[in-house]
C-alpha cells in the first residue's frame, strides 16, 4: 500500500470494515485537518469513520482476555482501589465491634474502629510509639495522635 504518500479524499486507503470485521481497502471520502475522517467500503459499499488496521495493532485474542479482566480488576490491581480494599476487608473482619469517635485525648488500641470529624470511619491499623495511631481510613491512611500527651 501507498501509505507514504499523503491521504486526499477518493484516494485509497486500509481501513478497518466495521461491517465486514477485518481490514479492507476503502476509499477515502471525507478528511479532518491530515487525518482520514470517513471512509467507504469497497467489498460492502458502506461509509463508515476511518479506523485504524486491526492487523497492525491488534495482539491478543480478544475474548480469552475479557473473562480474565472483568473478575480480576477487584482484588487484582495495585491502584487508589487498594487502599479501600483493604479498608473494607477490615471494617468487614471488625464489623461487630463499636465505633469510638476520635479525640486526640482518648486512647486506642489495635482494630478499634474510629470515626472522625473529618477523615470519616477508619480503622487502627498500626500502633506507633508512644502516642500515635496509623488508622485506615477508606481512601487514605492517617496518623493521628492518640492519648493525650
Ligand atoms: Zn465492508
Amino acid at each position: 500500500m501507498a501509505s507514504a504518500s499523503k491521504p486526499a479524499v477518493a484516494q485509497e486507503t486500509l481501513s478497518y470494515c466495521t461491517s465486514c470485521k477485518i481490514d479492507l481497502a476503502h476509499l477515502i471520502v471525507s478528511m479532518k485537518g491530515d487525518k482520514i475522517a470517513k471512509v467507504e467500503c469497497k467489498t460492502c459499499k458502506k461509509t463508515h469513520a476511518y479506523k485504524a488496521p486491526k492487523g497492525v495493532t491488534e495482539v491478543a485474542p480478544k475474548a480469552a482476555k475479557k473473562k480474565r479482566a472483568s473478575k480480576k480488576s477487584e482484588d487484582g490491581s495495585p491502584s487508589a482501589t487498594t487502599i479501600e480494599a483493604e479498608w473494607e476487608k477490615l471494617m468487614n473482619t471488625h464489623r461487630d465491634a463499636p465505633f469510638k469517635s476520635y479525640a486526640p485525648k482518648s486512647k486506642f488500641i489495635l482494630g478499634d474502629k474510629i470515626k472522625h470529624s473529618t477523615f470519616g470511619e477508619g480503622i487502627v491499623g498500626k500502633l506507633i510509639y508512644p502516642n500515635k495511631l496509623e488508622v485506615i481510613f477508606r481512601t487514605d491512611i492517617k496518623v493521628l495522635i492518640h492519648g493525650g500527651a
